[in-house]
């Protein structure tokens, strides 16, 4: 799965152009930079690469969601359907806008529910934010069609999924705005990095000015830029987008082999009758940096978890359902609103809800999943090696 497993020659290269000039900014000093413009360069290859029309890139993929809602007119009391599923960034980003996270049920593509989407509509819903997790995606038709019933925005968190597609379109490209983060552990990374994706140029000339202060970036001269709007700072620095540019040009190579060692996994779990996958929408696109898999029972799936743990080989497997960072049954410090600062009322009084609100529906997936990630490290002789050894503990375990 992430790109800092093929650190390398590469990455030096461009960080040491980058070093040679001492002009880490990424607007600005066009003299002194000799022109080297690392961050509008990686904008560029995002743009042909996943055939965005703009990209804007920002410090980390939570200031990117956070950008895409500013430049979507989302904020205070506005309501964003989100998934029970995802990472904490994605309802970090929601709050931090002034806006009202609401959490739905996830189906069997470990993401938005449809259905549920479509019962927890209200006046107030601006946006459904589909979160595309573990490498794979949503049922984009049927959010999308929901959206444009209501009018709404869909802003898609493709964080964990770069190099996925949906009918043949990159994940991140297909609603009004898409997010990809390039934190350390993504399938390629700047260090710390995002980008905001669309087709509108609107949503891109706000994303533009709103990660830098409200700059207008029209003028030469930095010190002459007119402020049409508030801003933030979350720009990334020209070090990060270097380590971007050279790891963006391996993305395919990345994808490949994902795909290669995800299948051969794959074929040894499919030998287990009792285990089913994760549903794709479209299971072309699948960017394969996870393996995601199902057991019958709750039951079983711990069985088979605490076989892998005393075999020594749990890691890289993840119990999304026993575990703090992505799944709603262990964020207490949302049900609870313990913030830092106040939270609006309507805020609060939405995370307070979460309590007594039961996600049956989404329990009775989660429990049973298991995601494998994939890594670009291993030979196709360990990927064999890891499947037969799967195999047989997990035959074990049901036993
Ligand atoms: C990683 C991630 C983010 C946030 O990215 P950062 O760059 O770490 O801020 C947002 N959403 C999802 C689903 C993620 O996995």
């Amino acid at each position: 799965m992430p790109g800092f497993e093929f650190f390398g020659d590469e990455e030096r290269k461009e960080v040491n152009d980058v070093l040679e000039t001492g002009i880490l900014m990424r607007y600005g000093f066009d003299g002194p930079r000799k022109g080297i413009w690392k961050s509008k360069e990686l904008e560029k290859a995002i743009c042909s690469q996943f055939g965005s029309t703009y990209a804007q890139l920002t410090s980390s993929g939570t200031a990117a969601l956070t950008t895409a809602m500013a430049a979507l007119g989302i904020g205070a009391g506005d309501e964003v359907i989100m998934p029970a599923f995802t990472f904490v960034a994605s309802f970090e980003a929601v709050l931090s806008m002034g806006a009202v996270p609401v959490l739905v049920d996830i189906d069997e593509t470990l993401t938005l529910s449809p259905v549920a989407v479509k019962s927890a509509i209200t006046p107030k819903t601006k946006c459904v934010m589909p979160v595309h997790m573990c490498g794979s995606m949503a049922d984009l038709d049927a959010l999308k069609a929901i959206c444009e019933e209501h009018k709404i925005f869909l802003l898609e968190d493709a964080c964990q999924s770069i190099g996925g597609t949906y009918k043949g379109k990159s994940l991140g490209t297909i609603g009004h705005a898409g997010t990809f983060s390039f934190d350390f552990v993504k399938t390629i990374t700047c260090g710390e990095g995002g980008v905001v994706m669309t087709n509108s140029e609107d949503v891109y000339i706000k994303s533009d000015a709103f990660t830098d202060h409200g700059h207008d970036h029209l003028g030469v001269d930095r010190g002459a830029d007119l402020h049409p709007f508030l801003g933030y700072n979350f720009r990334i620095s020209e070090l990060h987008a270097a380590v971007g540019l050279a790891q963006i040009k391996k993305l395919n190579r990345f994808l490949a082999i994902q795909k290669k060692n995800n299948q051969i996994l794959r074929s040894y779990l499919s030998q287990v009758p009792e285990i089913s996958f994760r549903v794709v929408p479209d299971p072309e696109g699948d960017s394969y940096s996870f393996l995601s898999w199902f057991l019958p029972t709750q039951v079983q799936t711990e069985k088979v978890i605490n076989a892998l743990k005393e075999e020594g080989i749990l890691a890289g497997n993840f119990y999304w359902f026993a575990n703090n960072w992505h799944y709603i049954r262990k964020w207490d410090h949302l049900k609870t609103s313990n913030s830092l600062y106040p939270l609006s009322e309507l805020q609060q009084k939405a995370l307070t809800s979460l309590q007594h609100n039961s996600f049956v529906a989404s329990d009775a997936i989660m429990s049973r999943c298991i995601s494998t990630a994939i890594s670009l490290t291993w030979t196709e002789e360990q990927v064999n090696e890891k499947g037969a050894k799967f195999l047989a503990v997990i035959q074990q375990a049901l036993r």
